[in-house]
């Protein structure tokens, strides 16, 4: 099947055609095409270069995958991930205890993959609505007792939406603000659906911290956007929205949560908005130069690992790698080690026995690691790397290495006392 992908030529949040390439990346194949041995693979790789607008400096992806086959076999649940789980456990509790949204009210979850962060909501005693293109994880949420409508979420579907279900007190956008390529029907879509009173939530990867704490593993096709907070400031604003509120959390090693009401709802605007943004004027996060840092930083990291691999093959040491992660595609091409990665440990029910994406490497159960006994095992599923260490002591007491890729390339044998992120 040919994939098809569009490359836009105006920035996501603006519109501006002002826009610069700021990060030059390898092509990737599609992170979560998986496929059986004898199963056709594409093979196909697509851009995943970073750009910035000029104008109001949002740092994107400009390459848009064609979202049916971006999305259509997403095999991503939150609720396969307890931090997840939890995380939004305390969202819930923190939005009630804050914002008191009257007994009953409409709760909407927009990117709602599975319904984990719907949950606790229903669990209050809050209506509930999730939407989600993913069809298959979507049709699952309903079934497990939380409505989800397999929609991309469109003005057109908010109109229905508030129609039907009357308007939210309370809508959330978890993480699909740097997956959505329309931004403007998102916020529009929020925008029409919110009530007078209502609070709207959303939380993105933030760009301090993928500048700051060199994040490539969170480049890939899906996350369209990286964001921070000057330019989704005004964005909100041009959609009738007001940013009140915002925190930093540790989700995927460094992400906003921002809140926004109506322009000239009831809620006062808190003092960490003015924080961070004078954060990011520290920073000169909104200028060319400082994302181009991210692209010296990687050259520097690729010379390093291109030259510990070509040591590594020349003594005849075996390389496997861990992890069958959405990140994974981006590191394997950005680092160009997929030839000499012989397998990929890993025990998600979806990926394991299959092939991964593009080079077709096996994928095996997470317990071969210390039977098949590589010498060095690259970490793709970075997000993990403790864990991963962590939980694998017997594999580096018996001599295995692994390999983390950020900040910076890194060898941890069983001696390692240094950091991992
Ligand atoms: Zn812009």
């Amino acid at each position: 099947m040919t994939t098809k992908f569009i490359h836009r030529d105006n920035c996501r949040l603006c519109s501006s055609k002002n826009l610069e390439l700021v990060v030059k990346l390898a092509p990737a194949p599609l992170a979560e095409k998986y496929t059986l041995p004898g199963e056709p693979d594409d093979c196909e790789s697509f851009p995943l270069d970073l750009w910035m607008c000029r104008d109001c400096g949002h740092v994107q992806l400009l390459d848009v995958i064609d979202s049916e086959r971006l999305w259509d076999d997403y095999t991503y649940h939150s609720g396969q991930t307890k931090g997840i789980v939890e995380h939004f456990q305390e969202v819930a509790d923190k939005v009630v205890a804050t914002h008191q949204p009257a007994p009953g009210s409409l709760v909407i979850d927009v990117g709602s993959n599975d319904g984990s962060l719907l949950r606790p909501f229903k669990a209050k005693g809050y209506k509930v609505l999730g939407i989600d293109p993913a069809r298959e994880i979507a049709r699952k949420a309903t079934e497990s007792g939380i409505e989800t409508l397999p929609e991309l979420m469109t003005a057109t579907l908010a109109e229905a939406i508030c129609k039907k279900y009357g308007p939210a007190s309370v809508i959330t956008a978890f993480n699909v603000f740097a997956h959505a390529d329309d931004m403007n029907g998102m916020a529009e879509s929020v925008r029409i659906m919110l009530g007078p009173d209502g609070v709207f939530f959303f939380e993105a990867q933030y760009l301090v911290d993928i500048v700051d704490k060199m994040l490539l593993g969170t480049i890939f096709h899906e996350h369209m956007s990286h964001h921070s907070l000057k330019p989704m400031k005004a964005f909100l604003a041009r959609h009738g929205m007001e940013l009140i509120d915002v925190e930093r959390n540790s989700i995927q090693k460094g992400s906003i949560i921002g809140t926004a009401q109506l322009i000239g709802g009831p809620r006062k605007v808190q003092p960490a908005v003015g924080e961070l943004l004078a954060l990011e004027e520290r920073m000169k996060l909104d200028q060319i130069d400082t994302i181009k840092q991210f692209t010296t930083r990687l050259e520097r990291n690729k010379q390093q690992l291109a030259k510990w691999t070509a040591e590594w093959k020349s003594q005849g040491a075996s390389i496997a790698a861990f992890g069958a992660a959405r990140s994974g595609p981006t590191f394997i091409a950005q680092f160009g080690i997929g030839d000499c990665i012989s397998y990929i440990f890993d025990d998600h029910p979806q990926k394991v026995n299959k092939l991964s994406p593009g080079h077709r490497i096996p994928v095996v159960p997470s317990s071969e690691l210390e039977k098949r006994m590589p010498d060095y095992t690259f970490i793709l599923a970075w997000i993990h790397a403790k864990k991963i260490v962590a939980s694998n002591r017997g594999y580096l007491e018996k001599g295995g290495k692994f390999v983390i890729f950020c900040p910076d390339v890194q060898v941890i044998d069983a001696n390692y006392t240094g950091p991992i992120l």
